[in-house]
């Protein structure tokens, strides 16, 4: 479960730390996997330089997470926390993840962002998301091309063009990323404050999913940014439900 595996799904998201895939997109996969579909879940570094917790007190916190988050399964990839670049190894490993789960749509992280691990993590995706289709790539595994790649955001972003209602998930997807006990706030903790860290930092993240909700007329949602168009065959049907 925790493990690399070859469990095949029909969504992988790839975060750059544990705990970036449930504050950013947490209520989406949360539905996903209510709707029916296999997710997976794959950290891409340990976090193990981070200024709270050590790699081991994250990857306990992320097997209590992927509890509450009932995925198929997380994997850590293990590329280096502080220094998650597009590099020829890093994007191998990346492939080969891909090939073995054979996703339909992967998720990453927006292109830019204030934190380099989550830009390099967007490129190493996208990069590997690309060759991973290609016959010739120097990586095992059978070709695959997944069909749709979607970024969330963690602190930058640009104006989304998908919006997911996640407000039936929302209470779980807080309960998930609370998991993360070390990074947030807690007045006993003697190690260095963060961003995350703050004690205001759950009242801006409800700001930012009721934010999106309100875009879209309902409590919370979670907005993603895609690179491609989206093409309308019946624009009565999608946008008068009928
Ligand atoms: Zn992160």
């Amino acid at each position: 479960m925790f493990g690399i595996n070859s469990i095949q799904v029909d969504v992988l998201a790839f975060g750059a730390h544990p705990d970036d895939l449930e504050l950013a997109m947490g209520g989406t996969l949360l539905k996903l996997k209510a709707q029916g579909y296999r997710v997976g879940l794959v950290d891409l570094t340990r976090g193990e330089r981070g200024s709270r917790g050590t790699g081991q007190t994250r990857e306990a916190e992320a097997k209590a997470a992927l509890e509450i988050m009932g995925a198929d399964f997380r994997e850590n990839l293990d590329l280096g926390d502080q220094e998650l670049r597009d590099t020829p190894e890093r994007r191998r490993a990346v492939i080969e993840c891909i090939r073995r789960h054979k996703p339909q749509l992967v998720f990453t992280h927006y292109l830019q962002d204030r934190h380099p691990d989550h830009e390099g993590a967007a490129q190493l995706v996208k990069h590997a998301m690309f060759l991973s289709g290609a016959v010739n790539m120097d990586a095992s595994g059978e070709p695959h091309s997944p069909k749709r790649l979607l970024h969330f955001f963690s602190h930058w972003m640009n104006e989304p063009n998908v919006y997911v209602d996640i407000s039936e998930f929302y209470e779980r997807k807080i309960r998930a990323a609370k998991s993360y006990t070390t990074q947030f706030y807690d007045p006993s903790s003697t190690e260095p404050a963060t961003h995350l860290s703050r004690p205001e930092f759950w009242e801006d993240l409800e700001a930012r999913f009721r934010f999106f909700g309100v875009q879209i007329g309902v409590e919370y949602a979670e907005a993603f940014w895609m690179r491609e168009k989206i093409q309308v065959d019946d624009p009565v049907a999608l946008f008068c439900g009928q």
